[in-house]
């Protein structure tokens, strides 16, 4: 069988980094299109070291991809056989503050990339949704099934986007799209070569804990310990993210099959943790004590949320393997090797 060329859109990336890895070690040839904007040459660099033998079936390409004649020029020089569509912003706080920085980026980007998709023919999608379009759910767990509401620009850039796909399909049976609402992908891979490394002030969690044992910062901010949870602080569903690496080489494999239409898919654990459970859980793999500021709840947040996995595994055949020890120990790992994240070699490339 003739080796599959895969567009991954935004591949640099923490996501992106991971699932190219997976995507080689699987026998694909991987093809990235990123700005990076948010991300380094570094982490291809690793992923190619990580690859050994697979190394040479990966390729950058520095692209915007509002740069419609750039990516029409790589489409023209190259047949893929499906795009994994990763790119975009991804900051909460700053989308309310810049929002049309995020509808052009995001929107503007996706458009560009399917007008393209389409006009060569690729019609293959696997596209990086979010838990965030469940808004703030009235139970837990969430199924594909629950209606969808964004609370920020972010969230309504995933959920405009989604809405295009399904009138896309709509329009033209060929399309076969698979939609994936990833919970929260934490942790790193086990060899703690690559990893998240966020751009300024971290957003999320983990990262923030990780830069907080490494003693990047003082302490860490909790937002909230007065929710109806188990020790009152927020409650999440957090995923390895090589467990979410293989849930894009599931879907791809779905794309092989008839009549998938436009599809969507919840990609998490299903098990809710809450904040201090993951603190208490990344102390006990760094051995680190992590100071704690309580603080009030960050404006936005769901208190609970946490995934219904079923459809995943009943049509994706995919299930999450890793648990919370393990992300924890995955985050810490790759922090302590790199505490600054890929800068300290950026200068040398
Ligand atoms: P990331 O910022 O690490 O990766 C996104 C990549 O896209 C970066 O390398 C960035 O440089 C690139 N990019 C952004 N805009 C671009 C453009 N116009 N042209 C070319 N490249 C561009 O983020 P991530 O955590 O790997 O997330 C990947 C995708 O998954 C995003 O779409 C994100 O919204 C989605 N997602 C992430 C999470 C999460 O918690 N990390 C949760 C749900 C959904
Ligand atoms: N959180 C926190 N301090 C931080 C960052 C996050 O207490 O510095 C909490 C947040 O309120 C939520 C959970 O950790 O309950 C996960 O937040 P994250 O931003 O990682 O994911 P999201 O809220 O987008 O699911």
């Amino acid at each position: 069988m003739a080796t599959k060329n895969i567009l991954v859109t935004g591949g640099a990336g923490y996501i992106g980094s991971h699932t190219i890895l997976q995507l080689l070690l699987a026998g694909f040839k991987a093809v990235v299109v990123d700005n990076l904007d948010n991300s380094s040459k570094v982490a291809i660099q690793r992923v190619k070291e990580l690859a050994g033998e697979y190394r040479s079936n990966l390729s950058l390409h520095q692209v915007d991809l509002r740069d419609k004649p750039k990516l029409e020029q790589l489409f023209a020089s190259i047949r893929f056989d499906a795009v994994i569509h990763f790119a975009g912003l991804k900051a909460v706080g700053e989308s309310v503050h810049k929002p049309l920085l995020y509808y052009n980026n995001n929107l503007i980007g996706t458009i560009t990339l399917l007008e393209v998709m389409a006009a060569h023919g690729c019609k293959k999608l696997v596209f990086s949704s979010s838990a965030t379009v469940y808004g703030w759910p009235k139970e837990v767990p969430c199924t594909e099934k629950f209606p969808l509401a964004a609370t920020n620009p972010y969230g309504r850039t995933k959920l405009f986007i989604e809405e295009i796909c399904r009138d896309i399909f709509h329009s033209d049976s060929e399309w076969k799209i698979i939609l994936l609402r990833y919970f929260n992908p934490v942790g790193a891979h086990p060899s703690g070569q690559i990893g998240e490394d966020p751009r300024g002030f971290p957003n999320n969690l983990m990262p923030f804990l990780q830069q907080v044992a490494v003693g990047r910062r003082p302490a860490l901010t909790v937002f909230g310990n007065d929710y109806n949870t188990v020790d009152g602080t927020g409650v999440r569903d957090y995923l390895h993210v090589v467990d979410l690496a293989d849930g894009h080489i599931a879907a791809l494999s779905k794309l092989d099959e008839t009549n998938i239409g436009c599809e969507v898919y919840n990609l998490g654990t299903g098990k809710g943790t809450s904040v201090l459970e993951m603190v208490s859980a990344f102390e006990k793999a760094s051995g680190k004590k992590i100071s704690l500021v309580m603080a009030g709840r960050r404006p936005g947040d769901a208190e609970i949320l946490y995934a219904s996995t079923e459809k995943a595994e009943r049509e994706l055949h995919w299930k999450a393997r890793y648990g919370i020890d393990d992300m924890c120990r995955d985050q810490w790992n790759w922090a302590r090797k790199n505490p600054y994240g890929y800068e300290s070699q950026e200068s040398a490339i």
